[in-house]
């Protein structure tokens, strides 16, 4: 008697895209969009910038190791040919930051390395919190942790519950400005964990909201463009969520900030 939508294989190879709904007194109506073709294209994306991004790994291996070498090479440069040579390893770097992320995100999307485990959202949390505490103080962000006491194990991966978890407070961070707060809670709620991140910065236009967790994706805004990385940090987290059977959202207000969310199922076996 509720309303339904749901992606539907068919025999022959194509997706739909389904929803159905009730109507009272005549029967169901039943809608079926083709998206066979967004998802091969989607696949095929997601596919190319694995592949791109891998083959891009060894050209830039070789620029850092020889940059290394000039370094050693010749101690005494001049002071532009050194600040230069500086800039060339720290682009380098960043390429590299970037390569890694997308390289995570295949992976995460691939479902490869989810090899589920227990565990305790508490201290991933606690971690967390605790790489960013420095930066916080520096910047002048509080950083407020609000946990129910006891919280049920997770089935899941560690490392990646913890880059979801570092994405949201990592953002909540950086666009905050100097006095604003962020908190971190973990809550027990419908049966399965809520993990929230809040903070006081500028909050996200509604227009804006739809397409935040997709991949390369940056509003743009006149308080954040300057800090906007590369838009891939949100796709994280929905990957790292949806494969651990969970949801993620976002609820923000312009002027009064943002509360990013996700639910985890919560763990049943004994041990
Ligand atoms: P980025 O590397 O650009 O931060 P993300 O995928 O993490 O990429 O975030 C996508 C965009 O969403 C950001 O570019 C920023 O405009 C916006 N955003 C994310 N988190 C917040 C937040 N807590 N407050 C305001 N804007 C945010």
């Amino acid at each position: 008697g509720q309303p339904q939508a749901d992606e539907v294989p068919w025999a022959d190879g194509r997706t739909f895209e389904a929803s159905l709904a009730p109507v009272p007194g005549v029967g169901s109506v039943a809608v079926l969009h083709d998206v066979t073709h967004f998802k091969e294209l989607n696949r095929m994306k997601s596919e190319f910038v694995a592949t791109v991004s891998h083959d891009l790994k060894s050209p830039l291996t070789v620029i850092y190791g020889y940059v290394d070498l000039l370094k050693e090479t010749l101690p005494d440069l001049n002071q532009a040919a050194a600040e230069s040579l500086e800039e060339i390893a720290s682009s380098a770097q960043r390429m590299r930051d970037l390569i890694t992320t997308l390289l995570d995100l295949a992976q995460i999307e691939s479902g490869l390395d989810l090899a589920a485990q227990p565990c305790h959202m508490s201290l991933i949390i606690k971690d967390v919190l605790r790489s960013y505490r420095l930066q916080a103080q520096d910047k002048g962000v509080e950083f407020e942790l609000n946990m129910d006491a006891d919280l049920p194990i997770v089935k899941g991966h560690p490392v990646r519950l913890g880059q979801a978890v570092a994405n949201l407070a990592g953002n909540a961070l950086k666009y905050t400005p100097v006095g604003g707060r962020v908190t971190v809670s973990a809550l027990v709620r419908d049966g399965g964990l809520l993990i929230q991140v809040s903070d006081t910065g500028p909050g996200i236009p509604l227009s804006k909201q739809a397409g935040l967790f997709g991949k390369f994706y940056k509003v743009g805004a006149r308080e954040t463009a300057a800090q906007e990385g590369h838009g891939l940090g949100l796709a994280i987290v929905k990957s790292v969520v949806e494969a651990h059977g969970g949801r993620v959202w976002v609820e923000s207000t312009v002027g009064h900030g943002s509360t990013f969310s996700f639910s985890l199922p919560i763990s049943t076996e004994e041990e």
